[in-house]
């Protein structure tokens, strides 16, 4: 007989999480919060209310809002059956259109125009690479009912008093007019006529394009397109009168509120449903100009979805890339993880401890026990990682007396080996009061 040899045991596969689809970790929470409370406080200031909408629609409401004709629609859609009914459904790629669908559903406009904001994941099958990912984070505001180039100023300001808040400088805003839509037609024709006349400079999607939708040839990113993409039509070439005037209106009020702003005629939003007003913020984050937030007015959508006329405007902003900014500004110090780490002298005092650390928390204070045994040194390792400024011991002696000893951690406060024994029913108001000072 062979000596029998113990099979190996197969490790199991390690898993790991889609392409394009990253995980938030805990390092990176202080930044993401202070973005999130920045967001609620601007929106909250600007009397916008939050909408929270599913991540799965019907494939046909984006279909129907973005237009077949875009990138989005035509390459960028997480699209599938339910396997369950045969509904054809999709992760948004964007929320407006959901937006605009849940306030139709639910007649949010009947008693007048909403400010409405949204924040969440959305989902785009697009090739990952720095700030352009496939489950990326959305922030947006809509304001249904209103129809002037003041809600337009509204929403830019906006936007600028959250990068002021956030502490970004030099965001800067580009902003162009798309017309009324047999303004775009008159244009659209011209421009097809130009391309037309230069088909061999053309790329393959502005030649698939040209017939389909030549205005976004415009928006091409091929640098060979952009001498060709200079020398075409301008839209603001031609705009009627109302466009015009919106267009100059929108200009004034931000010269009034001495909000700078570049006109860029070949602004065009990646969505079908823009019309008059669209604007970019564009930040240089490591040397490189990144839109950070695009928006504008997109008066049809609400019928085109089967909503009472209402015009409407808003913009979105990619969380991303706005953290990717924040962080270029300069480094967080990595947060602590407590206030107040509790060590405790081995089994015997574990009760005293976890009720220690109870009330502690009773008072507010953050407070991590320390779980798992292990020597006082080892305690003071992980007391010390953890950021806390104060350790509280727990131990025999000391709690025969019902006492228990703070000790200062951060070296730095020129307290670094202070340790004073503290009544355990004083210790709460101690450790505030430590805490403060
Ligand atoms: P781009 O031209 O960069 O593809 P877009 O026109 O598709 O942008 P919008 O649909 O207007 O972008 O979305 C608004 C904002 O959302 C963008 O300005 C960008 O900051 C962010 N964004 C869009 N797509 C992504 C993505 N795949 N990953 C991260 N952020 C994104
Ligand atoms: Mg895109």
């Amino acid at each position: 007989m062979e000596p029998s040899t113990p099979p190996r045991k197969a490790q199991p596969e390690k898993l790991s999480g889609v392409r394009g689809m990253n995980d938030v970790l805990p390092a990176d929470e202080p930044l993401w919060r202070r973005l999130e409370e920045a967001v609620a406080g601007a929106m909250r200031a600007y009397g916008y209310r939050r909408i929270r909408t599913p991540i799965v629609e019907h494939t046909r409401l984006f279909v129907r809002s973005i237009g077949e004709v875009t990138d989005i629609v035509e390459k960028e859609m997480y699209s599938f059956t339910d396997a369950l009914n045969g509904e054809d459904l999709t992760l948004r790629p964007e929320n407006t259109a959901g937006v605009v669908r849940a306030s139709i559903e639910h007649n949010l406009l009947y008693d007048g125009p909403k400010r409405l904001w949204y924040a969440g994941p959305m989902f785009r099958h697009e090739r990952p690479q720095k700030g352009r990912y496939r489950q990326f984070h959305q922030v947006g505001a809509e304001a249904l009912g209103l129809a002037g180039p003041d809600a337009d100023a509204e929403v830019i300001l906006l936007c600028q008093r959250l990068w002021d808040e956030l502490g970004l400088p030099g965001v800067r805003l580009e902003i162009n007019s798309l017309g009324a839509s047999d303004e775009r037609r008159a244009h659209r024709a011209a421009l097809v006529e130009y391309f037309e006349a230069r088909r061999d400079a053309l790329d393959a999607d502005a030649q698939r394009r040209l017939h389909s939708n030549p205005l976004r040839i415009l928006d091409s990113k091929n640098p060979a397109m952009q001498a060709l993409i200079e020398g075409a039509p301008r839209l603001v070439d031609f705009l009627g009168e109302a466009s015009r005037a919106h267009f100059e209106r929108l200009q004034a009020l931000l010269r009034s509120q001495n909000l700078p702003f570049r006109i860029n005629p070949r602004l065009v939003r990646g969505l079908d449903y823009y019309n008059l007003t669209v604007f970019e913020w564009i930040a240089d984050i490591g040397g490189t100009p990144l839109t950070i937030c695009g928006g504008g007015r997109y008066d049809p959508l609400v019928e085109m979805l089967g909503g009472k006329p209402a015009p409407a405007c808003g913009f979105a902003m990619g969380v991303e890339r706005v953290l990717e900014h924040m962080r270029a500004q300069g480094g967080e110090a990595a947060p602590a993880q407590c206030e107040v780490y509790v060590v405790h002298q081995g089994d015997e005092t574990l009760e005293a401890a976890l009720q220690a650390a109870e009330r502690l928390r009773d008072a507010g204070l953050e407070v991590i026990l320390h779980c798992g045994g292990g020597g006082f040194k080892a305690q003071f390792r992980r007391a010390d990682a953890s950021g806390a400024r104060l350790a509280v011991i727990v131990g025999g002696d000391e709690l025969a007396r019902r006492a228990a000893s703070v000790k200062w951690l951060r070296a730095g406060e020129g307290e670094a080996a202070r340790q004073e024994s503290v009544p355990l029913e004083r210790l709460a108001e101690f450790i505030a009061d430590a805490l403060v000072a």
